[in-house]
């Protein structure tokens, strides 16, 4: 791999470690300000889900956004959080309070997506500041 690449890498990780939510491939692009191609992003941010540091995230669009991860493992990725993903700015965290779900005997769990959707605390302030921006009556 070419130090140009390794160089791309560490810039990924970083940005990652230091975003306090998930990041699409997009948004990775943008923050980086630098013209490492899209799918070189795509391929590191793999590469990242591969060695245990970051972990995807299912958003409400179908959209992969990339998380960092606290404690996991080339070989396994241990979460059980669900994440929030906002509607309206399109930020998606991960939730810090574990779900539970039960899956018959005999099965084995690989891959939690569980992904609840709305305002965040910042949209719905705004929101009930000016009620008449944005064309959403709430969940139906
Ligand atoms: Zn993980
Ligand atoms: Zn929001
Ligand atoms: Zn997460």
């Amino acid at each position: 791999m070419s130090r140009r690449n390794t160089a791309s890498k560490s810039a990924v990780l970083h940005l990652i470690q230091q975003s306090d939510c998930a990041l699409s491939q997009e948004m990775v692009a943008d923050r980086l300000r630098t013209d490492i191609n899209r799918s070189t992003i795509y391929r590191i941010l793999n590469r990242f889900v591969e060695d245990g540091l970051v972990h995807r995230v299912v958003g409400e669009d179908g959209r992969q956004y990339f998380a960092r991860c606290s404690g996991c493992t080339p070989e396994v990725h241990r979460h059980d959080h669900p994440h929030f993903h906002c509607t309206a700015c399109e930020r998606v965290e991960c939730l810090s309070e574990p779900v539970n779900i039960s899956i018959p005997a005999g099965y084995r769990a690989q891959f939690l997506n569980v992904t609840v959707s709305g305002l965040c605390g910042d949209c719905s302030s705004d929101h009930e500041k000016a009620p008449s921006a944005g064309g959403r009556k709430g969940l139906s």
